[in-house]
């Protein structure tokens, strides 16, 4: 499937847009982008920007959009996204929307594709809870819905499977607080510019799966692309 588009994801931790934005991704052979792999990239090439962000992404502070905005002009503008590329995690805000799909027009791109992740609350806790992440690979695998086949390893490389700090339920709540507060909003601004559909996340991945198959398959053109 030819995807000459932005997609972009939204949605709260825990809705499973990660694992849909990989899956996409690989379907369509196009990037999937999230900001912490931009980031480590542009810090492993040795960037300029990479150099500026470094240092404040260990003191563990927020990286300043100007740093951001660039990083992503810098990704977008490579050979590999020249036909699109799912964005998984950003924007986050209007400011940072804004700015992208200004990005967006100067590289030849259109309105993006946005998705959003819906999920209540309870749900999210309970996925959160049960998430445990591979140390090696970054495999993500939820001891309710998908268990590893061997309990505490990755099922790919053999990793430890390790639960991350910031999904224990008192992180989740204030990273849900964040959430509604900067980047819920967001789902309104693409709501506006016509470019926003719905999923219904608390289904199973082979439902959220099939139902972004579906949106894909509606907005693709008369030519096979979307
Ligand atoms: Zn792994």
């Amino acid at each position: 499937m030819a995807l000459d588009r932005a997609l972009i994801f939204l949605g709260p931790p825990g809705a499973g847009k990660g694992t849909q934005a990989k899956r996409v991704a690989a379907r369509c052979q196009v990037p999937h982008l999230s900001t912490g792999d931009m980031f480590r990239d542009a810090v492993s090439r040795g960037t300029e920007l990479g150099r500026l962000a470094k240092p404040i992404m260990e003191r563990g502070e927020l990286v300043p959009d100007e740093i951001v905005m660039g990083m992503v002009q810098e990704r977008l503008a490579r050979p590999d996204c020249a036909h699109g590329f799912v964005f998984d995690g950003f924007p986050r805000t209007i400011a940072q929307a804004e700015r992208l799909d200004a990005i967006l027009k100067k590289q030849g791109f259109g309105l993006p594709l946005v998705v959003e992740f819906r999920l209540c609350e309870a749900a999210i806790i309970r996925r959160l809870a049960g998430r445990w992440t591979c140390a090696v690979g970054g495999e993500i695998y939820n001891i309710n819905e998908q268990p590893p086949r061997v309990p505490g390893v990755c099922d790919r490389d053999g990793g430890k499977l390790v639960q991350r700090a910031d999904d224990k339920p008192e992180v989740v709540k204030e990273r849900l607080a964040s959430y509604e507060r900067h980047t819920k909003p967001l789902a309104e601004y693409y709501r506006r510019e016509g470019a926003l559909e719905v999923i219904d996340a608390s289904a199973s991945v082979e439902m959220v799966d099939c139902a972004l198959g579906e949106i894909l398959k509606r907005a693709q053109g008369r030519d096979g692309h979307l």
